[in-house]
């Protein structure tokens, strides 16, 4: 569970990026973020990684406060949430296989845990006859499950995509959502950032709208509210 309140952020030079932010996410949600570019999208998903610290308010995820959080912690912690990037991310000199099983040796994982778990992740993500290629030789779609892959073999509880489509054409795009969606009914909490009015629009969940660095809007089963 992500519970955020009154949460402010304010940069450097005085830009308010977040200001008196209210937003609780329950286990095993679906939750669009969504606003226009400068919303404060980022800094929200900056400050739930903790890379940035808030100037206020409280910031709770599995009953971990951030602000509390020890700073040693912090890479165990960061490892709990999986994490998916616009631009993927890969190891360009690693194979498929190897991209998703180095999350799991830098946590230690033995060798037969990954050959078991691997090849099971590859299938979750549709993409087990292609496990020696490496990213070059993939589509973009085929780049972002290696990451989806990558981000949940830890098996993490939460998983946040920042603009996971945004590098996709249409139909790359809603495989991806797919693929989401069946991470989110396996029982993964999934939060999306994007500004995809299509995506959203047709996926029906909660949408939490964010305008200025305030949350403008929160819906089950919405759509998009913003003209860019
Ligand atoms: P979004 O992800 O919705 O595009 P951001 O969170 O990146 O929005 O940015 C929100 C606001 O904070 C913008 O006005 C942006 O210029 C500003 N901002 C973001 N990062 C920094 C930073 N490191 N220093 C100063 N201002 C920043
Ligand atoms: P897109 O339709 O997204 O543009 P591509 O044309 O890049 O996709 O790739 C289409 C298919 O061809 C994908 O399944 C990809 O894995 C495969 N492919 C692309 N480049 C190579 C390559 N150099 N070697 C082997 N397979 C490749």
């Amino acid at each position: 569970m992500i519970e955020i309140s009154k949460l402010t952020k304010t940069y450097d030079r005085g830009t308010k990026a977040l200001k008196d932010v209210n937003i609780t996410i329950d286990d095993g949600e679906f939750v669009f973020i969504t606003g226009r570019s400068g919303s404060g999208k980022s800094t929200l998903i900056k400050i739930l990684l903790k890379e940035v610290e808030p100037t206020s308010g409280r910031v709770v995820v599995n009953d971990m406060d951030l602000r509390k959080m020890p700073r040693r912690y912090v890479p165990k912690y960061r490892r709990r949430l999986g994490v998916v990037f616009q631009d993927f991310r890969l190891l360009k000199d690693k194979t498929v296989y190897e991209n998703v099983a180095f999350a799991q040796r830098v946590i230690g994982e033995s060798s037969r845990t990954i050959r078991e778990s691997v090849p099971q992740m590859l299938k979750m993500v549709g993409l087990s006859s292609k496990y020696k290629f490496f990213p070059h030789q993939l589509s973009g779609g085929e780049q972002q499950r290696v990451a989806i892959a990558r981000a949940l073999i830890n098996r993490p509880e939460i998983l946040l995509a920042d603009e996971p489509t945004g590098n996709l054409d249409p139909h790359n795009a809603m495989e991806i959502m797919g693929l989401l969606e069946k991470i989110n009914r396996r029982g993964t909490t999934v939060i999306v950032v994007t500004h995809s009015h299509e995506i959203v629009d047709l996926m029906k969940k909660r949408v939490i709208t964010i305008d200025r660095g305030m949350v403008v809007c929160d819906e089950e089963e919405s759509g998009y509210h913003y003209e860019d």
